[in-house]
């Protein structure tokens, strides 16, 4: 595996929203994640592996859990580079100012918390196959699904 090639890296793959399998193929049908008709369509199997994306039904429920996570740690985040760059006082209400844009930045960034936590979720039952290209999962032809 060559770990200095960083369009196969697990950090990047799931922050472009890339398929757990293969790291190349996109999971979502949209490239924008601000598209709310098309927000959650994904491309299932992955257009470059044929991984399935839809392993079991409901599979996505949990999925509630991990955006609630990500947004956590998205404001722990906000916090901490407020806490650097701005700072708070008990003097005045900075932290009012932080508590608000901090909610709209994580409400502005809810459909791509989705769709991430849909990657994060995904990771954790498909794992990287470095040799994706010669080991096909099952008999799914990938051309077939190319929209
Ligand atoms: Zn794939």
């Amino acid at each position: 595996m060559d770990s200095t090639n960083t369009k196969h890296r697990y950090l990047w793959s799931i922050l472009n929203l890339k398929c757990p399998h293969c790291r190349e193929g996109k999971i979502f049908q949209n490239k924008s994640s601000f598209n709310a008709k098309d927000l959650l369509k994904m491309n299932d199997p992955c257009p470059i592996c044929g991984q399935r994306m839809e392993i079991k039904k409901e599979f996505y429920y949990g999925t509630t859990y991990i955006s609630y996570g990500v947004s956590i740690a998205f404001s722990v985040f906000t916090f901490f580079v407020w806490l650097i760059f701005i700072g708070f006082s008990v003097d005045d209400n900075r932290i009012f100012w932080w508590l608000g844009i901090n909610g709209i930045l994580v409400l502005l960034l809810q459909p791509y918390i989705m769709r991430l936590s849909r990657a994060i979720f995904l990771s954790f039952s498909i794992d990287y196959d470095a040799n994706w290209k010669s080991i096909k999962p099952g008999s799914v032809d990938p051309a077939l699904n190319m929209e």
